[in-house]
This record gives structure tokens, sequence and C-alpha cells, in this order.
């Protein structure tokens, strides 16, 4: 079969691989949508991560076809959609606390399509646990999406986001929109996003923004506190060095700063608007208990993830996806169909 592997831990690139069976205990789907994830992108420079030769994919609808002997609860034509990390030891301290997602054995060792093979070919073995049903409301496509939404679900539960308050969003890539989406559901008074593509700025806007600011014209820093209030939550999406100290410099006093864009170089910030602000800067990684709410809010069309999606497109086509993708004035979310 045909799949998207990081040959040698160096390069993303189609292979032909056999197709794998069922293996003991587990369920064989064949992958219906897969988004590719900016973590996938930059795979080949995150070495620590992702194990060489593993088929990709993370974010990923698709139907059981097989279920192995002695498993309950599936069978084929089931419709799914795929918590990469949700194989989770259940004995480590952090799992026992009620925090899988800070789980190392899983997150650092076990996650599907990072260090076991994922959604990017024609079928893959996967644990039951980490299996969610999709609703008849949610298509395969909107299926794909569940992934990076329960990320943006965490993030701005773990913000501590009161309705009514005020929130930037640094960078409007699939995350940064996604967040702009639920913290209008979540009932923000006021959003503003800082992005550098006029696409990427154009859209934010359609989904729900109030206003949009380049920061290669305006200085974020100067326009908050000046002419625009001071939000109480930034959420740093853009995953780039200056994202927190720009954060720490617009955010309220006692404001929150949610850090979720994995940026390889060390942070860039002022420390005394830490300490002279009292700001909280709060990490969140992936999920502990999303999906559930993500899935329904797929289902309920709360959330428009059809307009973040540039193309649609076969795996033989990764090549010019990945190319793509590079581009932010050219693309959003590029999902594949093995
Ligand atoms: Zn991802
Ligand atoms: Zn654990």
């Amino acid at each position: 079969m045909k799949a998207i592997v990081l040959r040698d831990g160096d390069t993303i690139t189609l292979d032909d691989r056999p197709s794998p069976d069922t293996r003991p205990g587990e369920v064989l789907v064949r992958p219906d949508h897969v988004g590719i994830c900016g973590t996938d992108l930059h795979a080949p420079l995150l070495k620590d991560l992702f194990v060489p030769d593993v088929i990709m994919g993370h974010e990923f609808s698709g139907e059981v076809v097989d279920v192995a002997p002695g498993v309950e609860g599936w069978q084929p034509g089931d419709r799914v959609t795929i918590n990469p990390n949700g194989d989770v030891c259940g004995e480590c301290d952090q799992c026992r606390a009620g925090r899988p997602n800070l789980c190392r054995p899983t997150v650092l060792g076990n996650a599907i399509g990072v260090h076991r093979d994922g959604g990017m070919a024609s079928l893959v073995s996967l644990p039951p646990a980490v299996l969610h049903r999709l609703p008849d409301g949610v298509s395969g496509l909107r299926g794909a999406f569940v992934e990076p939404l329960a990320v943006v679900v965490r993030l701005v539960r773990v913000a501590g986001f009161k309705l009514g308050d005020r929130a930037v969003v640094l960078g409007g890539g699939p995350i940064g929109l996604l967040t702009v989406q639920v913290l209008r559901r979540a009932g923000a008074s006021h959003i503003a996003v800082v992005e550098p593509s006029s696409s990427r700025r154009e859209m934010a806007g359609r989904l729900g923004a109030d206003i949009v600011i380049d920061p290669g014209a305006d200085d974020p820093a100067a326009l908050f506190g000046g002419d625009l209030p001071a939000p109480d939550h930034v959420f740093e999406c853009a995953g780039i060095p200056s994202g927190v100290r720009t954060a720490a410099a617009i955010v309220k006093p006692a404001g929150t700063v949610a850090v979720v864009g994995i940026c390889p170089e060390p942070l860039d910030m002022d420390v005394s608007d830490l300490i002279f602000k009292e700001l909280v800067i709060r990490g969140s990684i992936i999920y502990v208990e999303e999906f559930p709410a993500a899935i329904r809010l797929l289902e309920q069309g709360a959330i428009d993830v059809e307009s973040m999606i540039t193309r649609v497109m076969a795996l033989d086509d990764y090549d010019e996806a990945l190319g793509l993708l590079a581009q932010p004035d050219e693309s959003v979310k590029i999902l594949l169909r093995p």
C-alpha cells in the first residue's frame, strides 16, 4: 500500500509498504480524511519526537474494516476518529493524577502517527483505546478536525477564559482559527487576531475575529493598552520565539498567556512583564477529556472547518501539499485522502 513516511527521520516521502494485518487485541481501520498538521511539516526537525520511518498522520477519521478476536465494542463499518494519544499507560503518576496528557510513555513513545504508524496510508492497525465513534452528523472530513479541535477546547479551558472576556490570538493558522471560533462560542466580548498573512487575516475575520492586525504594519504592543483595551487572555498559537514576549507585553495585569504553539527556539521575553503584571503563563499540551466535546461541537455545526480547508488531495500529491503548506498565504489546512 502507499504510505507517507518519515524516511530515516529526515524526509517526508511516499513509500510502498506491506498492508498491515490486524494486530492481536486491535482493530484495523481504513483512514478516510487525514489532516496535515504543523507538527508533521516540522517532523524532520523534531528528532526527539518522531520515530524514523514511521507512517505519519495523527489527525484522521476512518472506518473499521476488521476486528481482532476478543475485541469488544467495535465492528466492521463503524465510523471513527482517532485520539492519537489515547493509549495511555494508566499507571504512571500523571495518569493516576488524571493528567494522561502528561503521560510520558504515551506522548513521547506511543503516539499514533508519531511513534507508531498513523493514518497516511490505506490501512492501519490501532488499539481500541484510541478510537472514538463518529456520529452520523459528523462527516469523515469533519472527523479529521476532532483532534486539533480537542487541543483548542483544552487550550481555552486551561486559560480560565470566562464569558465576556477579551482575547487576542497570536497566529491565524489552523489552531489559531479554531481558537477564534471556540472563543466566539464561549462568549468572548472581543477577539483580535495578529497574523502576518493577509489571506489568513481575512479568514480570521470571516470566522469570528472582531479585528485583525498585521504585525508588519502595526506593533501589537503599541496598540493594546493604547487605542485598544488590553486583553484578559492572549493565546500564543504562532509558535514563534517572540510570541510569548508579545503576549506578555499586551495582556492586562493579572491576565493569562496560554501557549500552544511549539517553537523550536528558546523563548525571548521580558521577565519584568511577568513580575510587574503578575502574569500567568500557561502551557497546554494536547487534551485530557476534550474529545467528546470536540465531536459534539462538530456535530452541532458550531465550528466551520470547511472554510479552513484549502485542498483535499490524494496521498500521491503529498509533495505539492507540503509545498502549499510552506506558504501561509496559499493555504491553511490541507487534508489527504488515503
Ligand atoms: Zn496535529
Ligand atoms: Zn501514564
